[in-house]
C-alpha cells in the first residue's frame, strides 16, 4: 500500500518537494472493520489551509502522517456486515491507496447506479453541496437576480452558475482561460463571461456586462474580484463568502478591499460559511442535483490525473487553474 505525506507546510505556493509517497503496510480487518481500496480521491483548494500551522475551522494535517480528504473506495475486506465486499464507500481517507475504517468513518455512496461515482466527489458532492449552500441560503439567492460567480469554471463555480440558471437568474461568470470562458459560455449557458486575465480594469469589464449592478455575488476568489462585486452590488445585494483562493499562498496578509464601505451605502451583506455546518441537509441536495443532473440542467466535467504518487501536483494544479470542473485523481478502477 501506498500514502502521501506532508513533510512541511509550504512557505507560499507548494512544491511537490512539500510531499513524499511513502510505502505502507495493508492491514487486517479485526471485528467491526472494514478495508478499503480507494478509486478516486479529490484535491481541493481548502487543504491549503490545512498545511498551515494556524489556529482555523479545522486543525492543520500533521506532518509525516498521510494526508486526508474525501475519496471514493471499494471494500476489499469486511468485518461488518453492514458492508459489503465490493461496494462503493465515501470516506476522509484520500491521499492514500488503502484504508482500514470503522462504520463511524465510512458511508455507502448515494444508491444511484445511473450516476458514475466520482461525480459524488465533484457536482453530487461537497463541492456541489458547497455551490448550493452558498447560493440558496446565504446569499438567498431567487429568480430575476443577476448573479455573479468568480472561479465560475472550478467545481463550486460551475454548480453555483447551472444552479442559478436553473432558478432563472441572469449570471455573469469570470474565469482566467479562454477555453473554459467558452465552456461556461456554450455548454452552461452563462450570459456573459469576464476573462479577468484579459482585463487590467475587472471593475470596468464588470460594469459593461452588468450594466443593472448585481444582486449576488458568490465568492471563490478574493481581491480584485471581490472589489469588482463591491463597486456594483446593488442596494440589498448579497455577498456569499465562500472562498478566497487568490489569498491562499499569501506569506503575509494582504490590504483588505478598498471600497468596503459601498456594503453600507448599499445596505449590502457580506456572509462566510463553511459547508460542513450544513452537511445535515446534504441528502435534500443529493435528490434536488441527481435530479438537474438527469433532466440535462446539471452539467459537470473533471479534470483527471491518474496515479495516487501525481496526487501533490493534482493539488499544486488548482493554484494554476489548470482543471475545468472537478480536480480528482483517480487511483484504481
Ligand atoms: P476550483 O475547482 O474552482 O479550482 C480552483 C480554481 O480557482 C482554478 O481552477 C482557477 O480557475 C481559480 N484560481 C486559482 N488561483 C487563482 C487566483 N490566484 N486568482 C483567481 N482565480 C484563481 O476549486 P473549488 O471549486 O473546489 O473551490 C472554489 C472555492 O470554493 C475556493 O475558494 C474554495 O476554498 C472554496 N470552498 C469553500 C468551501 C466552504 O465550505 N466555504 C467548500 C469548498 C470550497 P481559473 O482558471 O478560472 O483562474
Amino acid at each position: 500500500a501506498k500514502e502521501i505525506h506532508l513533510l512541511h507546510y509550504p512557505d507560499g505556493v507548494p512544491t511537490t518537494e512539500d510531499f513524499a509517497a511513502r510505502d505502507s503496510v495493508l492491514p487486517n480487518p479485526l471485528d467491526g472493520e472494514v478495508l478499503i481500496e480507494n478509486i478516486w480521491m479529490s484535491v481541493d483548494p481548502y487543504m491549503r489551509g490545512r498545511m498551515t500551522k494556524r489556529k482555523s475551522y479545522i486543525p492543520p494535517f500533521e506532518l509525516n502522517a498521510p494526508l486526508e480528504g474525501h475519496a471514493i473506495g471499494r471494500v476489499i475486506q469486511s468485518r461488518d456486515p453492514r458492508f459489503a465486499e465490493g461496494s462503493l464507500v465515501t470516506s476522509m481517507t484520500g491521499w492514500r491507496s488503502h484504508a482500514l475504517l470503522e462504520r463511524d468513518y465510512l458511508h455507502p455512496i448515494p444508491d444511484m447506479p445511473d450516476i458514475p461515482p466520482e461525480k459524488f466527489l465533484g457536482v453530487l458532492g461537497m463541492p456541489g453541496m458547497t455551490a448550493w449552500v452558498g447560493l440558496n441560503r446565504i446569499a438567498n439567492c431567487k429568480a430575476g437576480d443577476t448573479v455573479f460567480v468568480s472561479a465560475a469554471a472550478g467545481a463550486v463555480g460551475s454548480v453555483v452558475c447551472q444552479l442559478a440558471k436553473a432558478k432563472g437568474c441572469r449570471v455573469i461568470g469570470s474565469t482566467g482561460d479562454r477555453d473554459k470562458a467558452k465552456w461556461l459560455r456554450t455548454e452552461l449557458n452563462v450570459d456573459a463571461v469576464i476573462n479577468y486575465r484579459d482585463t487590467d480594469d475587472l471593475s470596468g469589464s464588470l460594469g459593461e456586462v452588468a450594466p443593472q449592478g448585481i444582486d449576488v455575488y458568490y465568492e471563490n476568489v478574493g481581491g480584485a474580484h471581490l472589489e469588482a462585486a463591491l463597486d456594483h452590488i446593488n442596494t440589498g445585494g448579497r455577498i456569499a463568502v465562500c472562498g478566497m483562493i487568490s489569498h491562499y499562498n499569501d506569506k503575509s496578509p494582504q490590504p483588505g478591499p478598498r471600497n468596503l464601505f459601498r456594503l453600507t451605502t448599499q445596505r449590502a451583506k457580506m456572509e462566510g460559511f463553511i459547508v460542513s455546518d450544513h452537511w445535515g441537509s446534504y441528502p435534500d441536495f443529493v435528490r434536488e442535483g441527481a435530479d438537474l443532473v438527469r433532466s440535462g440542467q446539471l452539467k459537470s466535467r473533471e479534470t483527471v490525473i491518474e496515479g495516487l504518487e501525481n496526487a501533490p501536483e493534482a493539488f499544486i494544479d488548482l493554484f494554476k487553474g489548470k482543471n475545468t470542473g472537478k480536480m480528482l485523481v483517480k487511483l484504481a478502477d
